[in-house]
C-alpha cells in the first residue's frame, strides 16, 4: 500500500504545463478520462512492487503515458498492413485492394452530394440499384443484377425470396468444402428455406437431385468449390446438367460462385474454373458473388440472373437491410467499367498480382534481397531470393499454391518471433510468414512501392530489437 503514497492526484496532475498543453489540443473530459485509467493501471503496477519510485518519476511517467495514449486513439485502430505472406486475398488483411478508378470514383461520391436515389431525369426519388445493374449485365450477359453486403447476404437474399418455407436441393459434399470456411449452411438455413442435403460427401449424382424433387422444392442450389481442389475420388454434378433437370421441372436453379470471375488471370483454364458470364450462359438463373474477390473490388455481393427473380429479391424487405451505401457503389462501379474499357489485367490490383510473371517476381526478389543485405548488414542478417508457394485466398481457393518468389531472412542477433511481432506493431505493419527459422517475404503481394519501405522499416525494427529498444504499448515503470 505503501506504494501508492508518491502517485499524484488527478487535479495535480492537471495542472502540470505539459499536460495543460494537451488539454488545449484535446478534449478535456477525454484527457481527464484517459488519465484515470492510466492512473489505475499504475495503482495496479505499483502494489506488485517492493520499491518506490519518486514523485518526480511518477509524474514524468505519467505524461508520457498520457501523451502516448492521445497518439494512441488519434490513429485509429484500422491500420496499413504490408502483406508479405503472398495469399492474394487475405480475408483478414482486407481482401482485395482496390484500383484507381474505384478510388478516385469512390472519393469523389465521398465528399460531395451526388444521385445515389435521385433520378436527374424525372428530378424525383430514383433507385440506387439502378447504378451498377447496367454495368453488370454487359459484363455477364445476365438479364439483371442486384448488389447487396456481401455474398453471404446474397445467399441469404435469394434464397428467402425463391424458397423460404420451401425446400432447396444441395449436394452435400459442396456444403462440407465451403461449410469450415463460410457457415454458408447457417446463412442458408437464416433464409427460412429448408435445405435438403443429397449425395455423400465425395459424390453426387444427378439422379440424387431428381430423386429429392417433391411439391416443397423452390430451389436446386449448386456451390462453387474450385475445382483445383477436387482431389481423388469425388464425383459433382455439372452445371449444364443440374440446369437441364431445373428447366425440365421447372425449377430455378442458383450457383453461387464465391469468387466470381470476370477476366480470368494469365494461364487459368475457362474449363476449370468457370467465369460469371460462362455461368450464365451454362443456364444458371441466379448466380451470386463476392465485390472483394476475384472480381478485386469492395466487399459487396453480387447477384445476377433472370430478371423475373431479381425483380422479386429487389422487393423483398430484407433488401433494406442488407443495401450496399453509395461508397461502395462508387467503388464497385469503378471497377466495373475498368472491367468493361479499361485494362482490369494490369489495373485491378488482384488480378495484376496473378498476372506477374515468374521473371518479374523473380527479379524483384533478387533486388529485394540485394537490399536487405547492403541496409540491413551482412553480419546481423542473411538474406536470399529463394521460390516459394503463394496462395489465391479468399476462401473459394484457398489451398490452390501458386508458384512465386520471396526473400528469405535468417537474422544472426535478434530471434524471428520477436522481430515479427515488431514488424507486425509497426505503421504500416509488415505481415510476413516463415519457414523453419526464417522470416519469408512474398514479392507477389507487395504494392508498388513497398519493397523500399520493406527495407526501412526491417532495418529500423532491427536497430531497435538489437539495442532492446523496449516495444510499443507503453512506457515502462
Ligand atoms: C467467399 C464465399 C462466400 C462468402 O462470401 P462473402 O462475400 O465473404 O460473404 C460464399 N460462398 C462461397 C462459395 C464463397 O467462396
Amino acid at each position: 500500500m505503501a506504494n501508492l503514497r508518491n502517485l499524484p492526484a488527478v487535479d495535480e496532475i492537471l495542472l502540470q504545463a505539459g499536460v495543460q498543453e494537451l488539454i488545449r489540443c484535446n478534449r478535456r473530459d477525454f484527457v481527464v478520462d484517459l488519465l484515470r485509467d492510466i492512473l489505475d493501471q499504475l495503482r495496479v503496477e505499483l502494489r506488485g512492487r517492493e520499491d518506490m519510485p519518486s514523485r518526480e518519476e511518477l509524474m514524468t511517467l505519467i505524461g508520457l503515458r498520457l501523451e502516448q495514449a492521445i497518439e494512441g486513439c488519434s490513429q485509429g485502430t484500422l491500420k496499413e498492413v504490408i502483406n508479405g505472406t503472398g495469399v492474394v486475398l487475405h480475408t483478414n488483411l482486407g481482401r482485395a485492394p482496390l484500383g484507381k478508378r474505384a478510388v478516385d470514383y469512390m472519393l469523389a461520391m465521398a465528399t460531395r452530394y451526388n444521385n445515389l436515389e435521385f433520378d436527374l431525369e424525372e428530378g424525383e426519388r430514383g433507385s440506387r440499384y439502378r447504378h451498377v445493374e447496367e454495368l453488370l449485365t454487359r459484363l455477364t450477359g445476365a438479364e439483371a443484377a442486384l448488389v447487396v453486403n456481401n455474398n453471404a447476404a446474397a445467399v441469404l437474399l435469394a434464397l428467402n425470396t425463391l424458397a423460404r418455407d420451401q425446400e432447396v436441393i444441395v449436394s452435400r459434399g459442396q456444403l462440407v468444402e465451403i461449410g469450415g470456411a463460410f457457415r454458408i449452411p447457417e446463412v442458408m438455413k437464416s433464409s427460412g428455406a429448408e435445405l435438403v442435403e443429397v449425395g455423400t460427401t465425395n459424390k453426387t449424382y444427378l439422379d440424387d437431385y431428381a430423386a429429392a424433387i417433391t411439391e416443397q422444392t423452390a430451389l436446386l442450389f449448386a456451390a462453387h468449390t474450385s475445382n483445383y481442389r477436387i482431389v481423388g475420388f469425388t464425383e459433382e454434378v455439372s452445371l449444364e446438367a443440374l440446369a437441364q433437370l431445373g428447366r425440365s421441372r421447372d425449377l430455378p436453379v442458383m450457383q453461387d460462385l464465391g469468387s466470381g470471375i470476370l477476366v480470368h488471370p494469365q494461364g487459368w483454364n475457362q474449363e476449370d474454373e468457370p467465369g460469371v458470364r460462362a455461368c450464365v450462359a451454362t443456364g444458371a438463373d441466379v448466380v451470386t458473388f463476392s465485390g472483394d474477390k476475384l472480381l478485386g473490388g469492395p466487399q459487396a455481393g453480387i447477384i445476377v440472373g433472370k430478371k423475373r427473380l431479381i425483380e422479386a429479391m429487389k422487393r423483398n424487405q430484407l433488401t433494406r437491410a442488407l443495401r450496399v451505401d453509395k461508397l461502395t457503389i462508387a467503388a464497385l462501379e469503378g471497377t466495373l467499367i475498368e472491367y468493361l474499357l479499361g485494362d482490369p489485367g494490369r489495373q485491378v490490383p488482384v488480378l495484376r498480382m496473378l498476372n506477374s510473371t515468374p521473371e518479374e517476381l523473380r527479379e524483384r526478389a533478387d533486388r529485394l534481397a540485394r537490399q536487405l543485405c547492403q541496409q540491413l548488414g551482412q553480419e546481423h542478417v542473411k538474406a536470399r531470393a529463394v521460390d516459394v508457394e503463394d496462395m489465391v485466398g479468399g476462401g473459394a481457393y484457398p489451398t490452390y499454391p501458386i508458384p512465386g518468389f520471396g526473400v528469405e531472412i535468417e537474422f544472426r542477433k535478434v530471434r524471428l518471433e520477436d522481430m515479427a511481432r515488431r514488424l507486425r506493431q509497426g505503421r504500416p505493419a509488415l505481415v510476413t510468414r516463415r519457414r523453419e527459422e526464417r522470416m519469408l517475404i512474398s514479392v507477389r503481394t507487395l504494392m508498388s512501392g513497398d519493397e523500399d519501405r520493406v527495407v526501412d522499416l526491417l532495418a529500423r525494427a532491427l536497430r531497435a530489437e538489437e539495442t532492446g529498444e523496449k516495444n510499443r504499448g507503453g512506457q515502462g515503470l
